[in-house]
């Protein structure tokens, strides 16, 4: 890149360390011409898919809009606000390194259910419910024969 003081093409890297639990590369630089120094950050870009709806509209994926669907079904259960988070956190995780431009939204429902699941018996079929609107027997079955599995609490 081009040094910021004197706009020389040339600079040359002095320092170069892992920062942000190795998750960003912090480099010092040096113009080879002005002889200023300066820093720069190099991160992987990471984008969130976006959300093709059933629909068939897109629309890009709302971090708030998830957590608020978690908490929705998570309503008056005692599930730690860090756990949450964390489900947040593995949903996201989980939904980018799918590497794909484009999500289903099914895609993201699942991964809120298979979430939801772990946590907490009855916030699972709250959501499922409202999620899957059971339109049809299958998918009613399918919800009761998962939580066979599933203690609450
Ligand atoms: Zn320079």
């Amino acid at each position: 890149m081009h040094c910021p003081f004197c706009g020389a093409d040339d600079t040359k890297v002095i320092d170069s360390r892992l920062v942000a639990e190795g998750n960003q590369v912090r480099r010092r630089r040096q113009c080879l011409t002005c002889a200023e120094r300066y820093t720069t950050y190099e991160t992987a870009e990471l984008v969130m898919p976006r959300i093709k709806k059933s629909d068939g509209g897109r629309e890009p994926f709302n971090e708030d809009k998830l957590r608020s669907g978690i908490l929705r079904a998570l309503e008056k259960r005692p599930v730690d606000t860090e756990d949450v988070e964390n489900a947040v956190n593995r949903i996201k995780h989980k939904l980018r390194t799918t590497g794909e431009r484009e999500l289903p939204s099914r895609v993201v429902g699942e991964a809120v259910m298979a979430e939801l699941r772990n946590m907490d018996g009855v916030a699972y079929v709250r959501f499922a419910s409202v999620y899957r609107d059971f339109q049809d027997v299958q998918d009613f079955s399918e919800v009761v024969r998962d939580l066979s599995t599933v203690r609450d609490g």
